[in-house]
């Protein structure tokens, strides 16, 4: 993957650059430079701070992300090229915001609960399934890697609150 940014020199993208609204490709191998990436993410993410980042969200188009639910330094996840399976019919309405769009939030409906299958920093594929904060946390990151943000999915309601943060973004 050719990049013109060195993973430690990578910062946060926001809304509205056009990488927020790619649809990302697969991370072929989990190689130093993905590595690299990843331990960036985390470390972007931590400073914000936030639960969850995603690749496009550092101007990448990779299906990657990474999350931490606590904040505690060993629940540090990442999660390479993702599969999310819903699990059950029950749909929660919790609040959102995103670290691509500073002082927004909105209350956003999502499955509670949903089975992730992904790969991790060391190649070893993996399932997690939550039906609490971190099922929020992936599937509001895994939206990102089909160019999918909280302002798609927000209620009218909501897009009028966020009118102005939003106006002021767009320029
Ligand atoms: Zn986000």
């Amino acid at each position: 993957m050719a990049m013109n940014t060195a993973p430690e020199n990578l910062s946060i993208v926001h809304h509205p650059a056009p990488i927020l609204r790619k649809v990302c490709q697969p991370v072929e191998a989990v190689t130093p430079e993905i590595v690299a990436i990843c331990k960036r993410m985390l470390e972007l993410m931590h400073e914000a701070p936030g639960v969850g980042l995603a690749a496009p969200q550092v101007g990448l188009p990779l299906r990657l992300f990474v999350a931490n639910a606590s904040g505690e330094p060993e629940d540090d996840m990442v999660f390479i090229n993702p599969e999310i399976t819903v699990e059950g019919k029950a749909m929660e309405d919790m609040e959102e915001g995103c670290l691509s769009l500073p002082g927004i939030n909105a209350s956003i409906r999502r499955p509670k609960a949903v089975t992730i299958e992904a790969t991790d920093i060391d190649g070893n594929r993996f399932r997690a399934t939550s039906d609490d904060l971190p099922a929020r946390i992936w599937q509001h990151e895994n939206d990102h890697l089909d160019g999918v943000m909280i302002i798609d999915k927000m209620s009218p309601i909501d897009k009028m609150a966020n009118r102005k943060a939003l106006k002021e973004m767009e320029g």
